[in-house]
């Protein structure tokens, strides 16, 4: 382990760990590329800094590895980063990384009002981040310009305007079509049905862009933040609106056949099949506990009369002042979302249940009242070990989620086959 390394980048992406990465098993056989990118895998996730560490990971000769490293190093992909004192009478090892010239991973996590931004290399270091209020009804051709100004000021600030950009990862609040990178039918999203934002976005600013479901991201920052026993892991965000995002217990994000896997918030529940969803059915879990559901709830019952007119940051004001009517409404909302929270817990059993969201951060009655109900319904098999609590992440989760899959995408086999051939041009060119 290098210690020293993982702390330093944890530290500097502002979440205090270190972000696992998949790191695909090699052989003697593989592709150069392919070994290549494990050794970086390595490198960026803090698992393996050293050469000696490396070869001992991999399990491959020691010459090979050798010879791995050099052409990395010469390809300015890799370069040492100093020292690691070693226990023992060992030399001191010359740690590894990832050079900062190999190029930038950006991240937006979009809400449905607020977006965070943020720039990284690919050692996982935050380079910038910057927070705004972004109204995703405005449409996506609006929330697309300002993404595209906010990253360009960014880049410029940092001095990396001409850097390779590797990729921009860009979650979104609703349900998301991965392979086209657009979404799909988003009940809270107007405007953006099919928009292809991904593809527009790429344009403008010259690199690929990954879209995924906001909540996916935050439970695989979660997961990856986590040590393995975590997973399989199940994100529950209470906010504007309800959704879920499940990690595999290899680590993986599970997005069903079309995507729509962990979508949870349109799950029926029992006793309001009057209650009308922005999806359009009725009685679904969204429409009764997420923050505008308790909202209405609240002024509908008229004990509150300082909220009307209000909106959901004042509904978040209320229960962190403890307002009595506010919090009872929360309880009650929760017991809901509890017993759909149980009904997942039977099926996917889970290690650990997240709940995170806006509606978590003002006070934990929305936590409380979910794992009273879960750990009373559910049985004792699926919660013997099970663990609901909130995000250690914070609301950084999604954009930790962000930098997993964008630095393995940018460290895959053809990743690395793309910095070389870019690498091989310039020497050319020059020679
Ligand atoms: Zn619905």
């Amino acid at each position: 382990m290098g210690p020293e390394t993982g702390a330093r980048s944890a530290e500097a992406l502002g979440l205090g760990r270190h972000l696992r990465l998949t790191i695909p098993s090699v052989s003697a056989r593989v592709s150069f590329e392919s070994l290549a990118s494990t050794l970086v895998r390595m490198i960026a996730s803090g698992s393996a800094v050293t050469r000696a560490e490396l070869v001992r990971e991999t399990g491959l000769a020691r010459s090979s590895v050798t010879d791995a490293l050099l052409q990395l190093e010469e390809a300015g992909i890799t370069q040492y980063v100093g020292t690691l004192a070693m226990t023992g009478r060992g030399r001191p090892a010359e740690a590894i990384g990832l050079s900062p010239d190999f190029g930038v991973i950006m991240v937006a996590d979009l809400g449905v009002r607020r977006a965070r931004l943020s720039v990284h290399d690919v050692g996982q270091n935050l380079l910038r981040h910057m927070d705004f209020a972004a109204d995703i009804f405005r449409g996506p051709d609006i929330v697309k310009a300002e993404l595209v100004e906010a990253f360009t000021a960014m880049l410029r600030d940092l001095g990396r305007e001409t850097d390779r950009r590797l990729v921009l990862v860009l979650g979104l609040p609703g349900p998301v079509d991965t392979t086209r990178g657009v979404a799909v039918k988003p009940p809270i999203m107007p405007g953006w049905d099919d928009f292809p934002i991904a593809s527009r976005l790429g344009e403008e600013l010259g690199c690929p862009v990954l879209c995924e479901n906001d909540v996916n991201l935050r439970a695989l920052g979660e997961a990856r933040a986590l040590d393995p026993s975590q997973s399989p892991l199940l994100y529950i965000k209470v906010s504007t609106g309800i959704g879920g995002g499940l990690v595999t217990s290899r680590g993986e994000l599970y997005h069903g056949a079309d995507g729509a896997a962990g979508d949870i918030g349109h799950i029926r529940v029992s006793g309001v099949d009057d209650v009308h969803c922005a999806c359009g059915n009725f009685g679904c879990i969204e429409a009764v506990a997420s923050a505008p559901a308790i909202l209405r709830q609240v002024l509908d019952g008229g004990e509150a009369p300082e909220l009307a007119g209000g909106t959901t940051e004042d509904l978040y004001g209320a229960l962190r002042a403890n307002n009595r009517v506010v919090v009872g409404t929360v309880r009650d909302a929760a017991s809901r979302l509890g017993e759909v929270v149980a009904n997942l817990v039977h099926f996917y059993n889970p290690a650990r249940i997240v709940v995170g969201g806006g509606m978590t951060v003002p006070s934990d009655d929305m936590l409380a009242g979910i794992r009273a109900v879960v750990y009373h319904r559910a049985l004792p098999l699926a919660t013997r070990n099970l663990v609901i609590t909130k995000p250690v992440l914070g609301e950084w989760s999604g954009i930790a989620g962000g930098v997993v899959l964008g630095t393995e995408y940018a460290l895959t086999p053809e990743g690395i086959a793309s910095a070389l051939r870019e690498v091989d041009g310039r020497g050319r060119a020059r020679r």
